[in-house]
């Protein structure tokens, strides 16, 4: 019986974090310098803090200087605003995060622009983006999360030139920069999104899947081309009574169905997820390799 070959995104992001961890320490030795990572959060919600307590100690366990700024609820965007400012200004500060979403009050593209694009490890600033859309224009930072994926990709050994690409989800923060990312990758990329009348049939047809749906499981083992990769960004809650907590998490795609039919697929958890944190930490690191001993 066929298996894919489960790709094991908890193992990679570890491995990129002793890469990292060597690195800090060779700055630190050399400039006495480490690499700093602002985290804002404006409110309280259960997810947001979950994310941010993850990132947290990833960097304490590399040696990046993690800044915690959480904001209350209401807080006004000047207020916001002039946070980002400081947190420009500030020299042990390379990069800074805004854990989204943000309240309906705030502007979130004005926040995201406020950040210095020097900064912008999230790479969620408009030039960035734009950068990362344009032939021959390299962006300073890479989205952490579309990165993770190539990374999963390139680590596993699979190529992505001349493939053909099919990207499910077309948000800002993942479906469409990782389009964007494998087409500068030479991928022949297809996004799929909720008014793509029949999906399967895109699907069908790619190398390379990249699921970001946010739908519990709704790509089938049946819709996947023999041998192809699947990358499953999807993280869903779904009830299960069975569990302490009430629910478990799944990914876009149906897992145990799709093992029989992919050459490679990724878990959830313990796929994506575990790289977009990895790559957190390397686009800190990369942003204050920029400036320190410079
Ligand atoms: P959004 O809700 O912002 O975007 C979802 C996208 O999927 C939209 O473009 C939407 O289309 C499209 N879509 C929705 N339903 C369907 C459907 N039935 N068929 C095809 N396309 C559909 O989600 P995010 O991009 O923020 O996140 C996507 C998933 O990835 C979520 O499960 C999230 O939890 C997870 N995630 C995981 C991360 C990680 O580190 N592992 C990081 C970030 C997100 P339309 O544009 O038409 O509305």
């Amino acid at each position: 019986d066929h298996h894919a070959t489960v790709i094991d995104g908890k193992a990679i992001a570890q491995t990129i974090r002793s890469e990292i961890a060597l690195e800090v320490a060779t700055l630190s030795e050399k400039y006495s310098k480490v690499p700093g990572l602002a985290v804002v959060i404006v409110g309280c919600r259960k997810d947001s803090q979950s994310y941010v307590n993850m990132k947290r100690k990833a960097c304490a366990e590399v040696g990046i200087k993690s800044f915690d700024i959480n904001l209350p609820e209401d807080v006004p965007e000047v207020e916001l605003i002039a946070k980002v400012d400081e947190l420009n200004a500030n020299p042990e500060v390379h990069g800074i995060l805004v854990q989204l979403p943000l309240p309906k009050h705030i502007n979130e593209e004005k926040i995201l622009s406020q950040i210095s694009l020097e900064k912008d490890v999230d790479g969620f600033h408009p030039l960035n983006i734009g950068k990362l859309a344009m032939k021959g224009r390299d962006p300073l930072f890479l989205p952490c999360t579309p990165k993770g994926c190539l990374e999963l990709l390139s680590r596993s050994g699979i190529s992505i030139k001349g493939k053909k690409a099919v990207v499910v989800g077309r948000s800002n923060i993942v479906g469409l920069p990782v389009s964007l990312l494998l087409l500068k990758a030479d991928a022949t990329v297809t996004v799929v999104h909720s008014r793509t009348q029949d999906p399967e049939s895109y699907i069908r047809e790619a190398d390379i899947v990249i699921a970001a749906a946010g739908q519990p499981m709704m790509i089938k083992g049946s819709w996947i081309k023999p041998g192809a990769a699947v990358i499953d960004v999807g993280t869903n809650a779904v009830n299960d009574p069975s569990r302490k907590s009430g629910y478990r998490l799944v990914g876009d795609v149906d897992f145990q169905e799709a093992c029989k039919v992919a050459g490679w697929i990724t878990p959830v958890p313990g796929g994506v997820g575990p790289l977009t944190v990895a790559m957190l930490l390397q686009n800190t690191l990369e942003g204050a390799k920029r400036v320190i001993g410079q």
